[in-house]
This record gives structure tokens, sequence and C-alpha cells, in this order.
């Protein structure tokens, strides 16, 4: 497995013979508007993609997409996708959203990408901010040569978080650090909380969606400290932007089944941040 860390969480996943654009916000610097309320706000992204980003997204053979926020999936994203024909895969919430974008729609569900996959719904905040937020889908991929792999997207620390670490095991963990906060609450995983989700995972954690938007205050320098002094930075990677990691399979042990099911449907709550949402 190769992560390549693009900007935020916009990442190239090589994975088995699969090399997955993960998450695309492919917009210039500046290009969008600020995310935050009030003091702090300025036009994001706040970093260019890497001079080198171009050569990566063309090795790209199918996007996968958590949510249809614009940090994951903006218009320059979708233009991008449009021109190349690739295969966009999401979970059942977002499918027919991105269908009436003109996207080759595949759904994640049992067997997708001829891997063990598993959809794993995330909460995007607390409270009414979670509904305000719109659904989004973390994914646990596992190909039989490569480490297994649960990419928590846009979250805050609950339930769910640890059920799927501690049913699934996965060798690697991809969680956002941002700490976003749009002046009204926060929307991801709180320092303290990311320092409890690496305790809890059982290999490798990849922390992303840092210095890259206006409402995410965690600095990779800030949070490599706390790990440190946590005794936790030893398992854990804050790519910078442009890096790339490889990550291999260290044992053969047998892995636990993922769930197949339907999964969640899209409701009134999908209806609200489809329409806000990139076209
Ligand atoms: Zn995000």
């Amino acid at each position: 497995m190769k992560y390549r860390h693009l900007r935020n969480a916009t990442a190239l996943l090589t994975y088995g013979e699969h090399r997955l654009l993960v998450d695309p916000m492919l917009a210039d610097a500046g290009a969008l508007p600020g995310f935050k309320f009030g003091a702090g706000r300025r036009p994001n992204p706040l970093v260019p993609l890497p001079a080198d980003a171009p050569a990566w997204l063309d090795a790209a053979t199918g996007v996968l997409v958590t949510h249809e926020h614009p940090d994951h999936l903006d218009g320059a994203a979708l233009r991008w996708i449009r021109a190349r024909g690739l295969p966009v895969w999401c979970s059942h919430v977002d499918a027919a959203s991105l269908r009436r974008k003109g996207l080759d729609v595949r759904e994640v569900h049992g067997g997708a990408l001829g891997l063990d996959v598993e959809v794993i719904p995330a909460r995007h905040g607390r409270g009414w901010l979670a509904w305000l937020m719109g659904p989004v889908s973390g994914y646990y991929l596992a190909h039989p040569d490569e480490p297994s792999v649960y990419l928590t997207s846009d979250a805050v620390l609950a339930d769910a978080v640890f059920e799927a670490i501690d049913r699934l095991r996965p060798d690697v963990v991809v969680a956002p650090a941002g700490a976003a906060d749009m002046g009204v609450g926060r929307i991801l995983f709180s320092v303290d909380e990311l320092v409890a989700l690496v305790r809890r995972a059982p290999g490798r954690v990849v922390l992303n969606h840092l210095e890259a938007l206006d409402h995410c205050p965690t600095t990779r320098a800030g949070l490599r400290e706390r790990l440190r002094a946590e005794g936790l930075l030893a398992r854990v990677d804050v790519p910078e932007d442009g890096e790339e990691l490889h990550l291999a399979r260290t044992d053969d042990r047998p892995r636990p089944r993922p769930r197949v099911g339907p999964g969640p449907r899209p409701g009134l709550q999908k209806w609200l941040t489809a329409h806000l949402a990139a076209t």
C-alpha cells in the first residue's frame, strides 16, 4: 500500500491493482470561500497542491469519495473526473446525488473493488451540528496482499469508531486531525480524541486534514509534539503535502469478516447537503 498525501484529505491510495484518488479537492489556493464564520475566515484552500500533483493525479484508476463536502469533492475535482471518465466509488447514501452530477458511480458494498469492504458511517460533529453536516461514509478496505485500512473520514470520536477498530482490527487507520470548527462547534476529532484513537488502534495511524483549511487550527508540529509526549508518535504518520508513505502487510493472520449489508440510505439530511455541494 502506498499513500501519497496530496493536501487536506486528498490522497492517491495505491492498493492492490487500484490507484484510488481519495476525496479530491483540486481547487487552486484561495479559490474556495472561507469555511470559518467570524475571525480567522480566509479563502480556502490555504495552500496549493504540490507542484508534482498532476502526475500523481494522472495515475489514478478511480476515485473514492467519503462525502460531498467541498473539501472532499469540489468543482475542480468534478470537472477533472468528468474529463477523464474515471469511475467514482462512494456509499449508497451519496450514489444518486453523484450520478446526477454526471459521474460514473459505483457503490461501495461487499466485494466492491475486488476487496473486502465495509461502509462505516461517521458522525461529522455532535447533536444538531452532525445533522447539519450530513452523512459521511468511512471505509474499511482489505486486500489479501496489503495492510487492511480504515479511512474514518470526517468524524468526531463516537462509539462506532471504537467499535469498528475493535471488530475489524485494521492495520492502518487514516483519520482527519485538523479539529475543524467553523465557529459554532467542533466537527472533527479533537487532539485529545486523536490520542484516544491512536491508543485504541492496533497498528499504524495516518493523520491528515491539516494546515489546508481556515477552520482547522491544529498544526502538524503541535500534533507531533503531543503524540511524542504521549509516547505514541512511533506508530503515527503525519505526512507533509506530497509525501508518500509505504505500508506493507506484516502478518498473514486471518482477518475478521467485514459486515455486508445495504448500509444507510439517503434521507432529508442528504437532500440538504446535496443541495449545498459543489456542482
Ligand atoms: Zn473535511
